[in-house]
């Protein structure tokens, strides 16, 4: 680590990588602080390598770093390019997937080559703003080590670093059910009697020895669980896992509810031979907290699709609320040609100053929340967070005080979709 930086970026997940390597490639001296030994986050090390919506009603409504990131990996793996074809007519587009591991490899490379630094296993310890600049201290393996910044982006994923820095967040007293991304095998599941499997799931949540989010959205079914191979497919509560503390019960959670699936599965006929072919090593985790911005995206901005004067991106999926009782999904697709959109100020912390929030924490309430969270917005976010920060760092305007047009011409010069630039017919 050196003395100074023009942009720290805290978190090197979904938007964190994005964000660190649009300011780098805008000229910023950029370091990205990752906690775990591998780039991409709840894409890579949470298993879910289903970016959603580049697309949405047949036009391209998310590009940039993102979207050169997803095709360097479909080039590399040898799979074809989507196009946004497939989306015109619908409110749900087909998630699409990629390599996860040679996605983070990628990554890596894109960082490095964009100059930025990159430290692994270390987290922010502390964080104090006084003259202009940002002063950080990192936890390291070797100890604490501190260095300063003009600009700060969270990208946590849980707003770690606003909340360091003495800015409030907001945790509902509910939040959606975190999932263990696993891949089952060694059955047949053309040979499985489906229902007296849920007869007998039925008996285990009765007895105890099962809970009914152990295998299941909805109910205590598993017969979704073995049609998927297991993936995607459990609900665990998770309440604070914002924190180490929280974070370290939903993870002995996670592996406790995988142990009662795996006991009760291979205790059923043509089950015998259930095995945990992969499982990811973190916990996917749905909602944590969010930041209180200079402004708030709520559920019926974001269904009306509204146009915000500091739009900075597009952002396009169904409200999407897991329950954390089994009961399934509050779920709600937009309406025929509506595109909302992502504001400057929901990347703000209200009263801050060169600190941005991007990705899951995005100021929000919890409806537009369970749609902004996804991959694709966390992706615009983080470039558009990106470029702020870089245009910041080079100015010394506050992020919310540079002109617009000069952060939209940064975007489009690395690719981004601007609002405004989608028309729909
Ligand atoms: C089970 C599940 C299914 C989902 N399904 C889909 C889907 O099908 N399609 C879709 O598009 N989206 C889906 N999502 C949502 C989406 O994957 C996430 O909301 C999104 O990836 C979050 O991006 P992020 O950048 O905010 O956070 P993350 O990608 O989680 O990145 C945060 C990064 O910060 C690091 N970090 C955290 N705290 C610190 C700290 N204090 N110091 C240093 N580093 C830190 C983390 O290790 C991580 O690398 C799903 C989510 C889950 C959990």
């Amino acid at each position: 680590m050196h003395d100074s930086y023009d942009v720290i970026v805290i978190g090197g997940g979904t938007a964190g990588v994005v964000a660190a390597v649009q300011a780098g490639r805008a000229g910023a001296r950029t370091l990205l602080v990752e906690k775990n030994g591998i780039l991409g986050g709840t894409l890579t090390v949470g298993g879910i390598n289903a970016p959603a919506h580049f697309f949405a009603w047949g036009a391209q409504i998310i590009g940039g770093i993102g979207w050169e990131l997803m095709c360097r990996t479909w080039t590399e793996t040898g799979t074809p390019i989507p196009t946004a074809d497939a989306s015109r007519d619908t409110p749900c587009p087909r998630h699409l997937s990629m390599d996860k591991v040679i996605h983070a490899a990628i990554c890596d490379a894109a960082v490095l080559e964009a100059g930025v630094e990159l430290l692994f296993h270390a987290m922010p310890a502390a964080i104090e703003f006084a003259d202009d600049a940002w002063t950080l201290t990192v936890c390291t393996k070797s100890g604490l080590q501190m260095t300063r910044a003009k600009v700060l982006i969270d990208a946590t994923g849980d707003a770690n670093v606003v909340a360091l820095a003495g800015y409030p967040t907001v945790r509902p007293d509910i939040v959606q059910p975190a999932t263990l991304q696993m891949r089952c095998a060694g059955y047949d599941p053309d040979a499985l009697d489906y229902d007296a499997l849920a007869q007998a799931a039925e008996a285990a949540v009765a007895a105890g020895t099962l809970k009914n989010t152990d295998i299941a959205w909805q109910g205590s079914n598993p017969a979704p669980f073995l049609w998927r191979w297991g993936s995607n497919a459990n609900h665990l509560r998770a309440p604070g896992a914002e924190t180490s503390e929280g974070k370290t019960a939903a993870e002995i959670e996670a592996r406790q509810a995988l142990l009662r699936m795996y006991r009760f599965c291979r205790q059923q006929p043509g089950l015998e031979g259930l095995y945990i072919a992969s499982c990811c090593t973190e916990v996917g985790i749905r909602e944590t907290v969010t930041i209180v911005g200079k402004s708030t995206v709520t559920a019926a901005d974001y269904e009306a699709g509204r146009r915000y004067d500091d739009a900075l991106c597009y952002a396009f999926y169904p409200i999407d609320e897991h329950l954390n009782d089994g009961a399934g999904i509050n779920g709600r697709g937009l309406g025929r040609h509506v595109l909302p959109t992502v504001p400057r100020g929901a990347l703000l912390p209200a009263g801050s100053r060169f600190l941005l929030a991007a990705g899951r924490c995005v100021s929000s309430d919890r409806e537009a929340n369970s749609a902004l969270r996804v991959e694709c917005p966390c992706m615009a976010m983080g470039q558009a967070a990106g470029a702020l920060a870089a245009l910041s760092a080079r100015t010394g305007l506050d992020p919310e005080a540079l002109p617009l047009a000069d952060v939209y011409a940064l975007l489009r010069e690395h690719g981004a979709v601007v609002p405004g630039d989608v028309t729909l017919g």
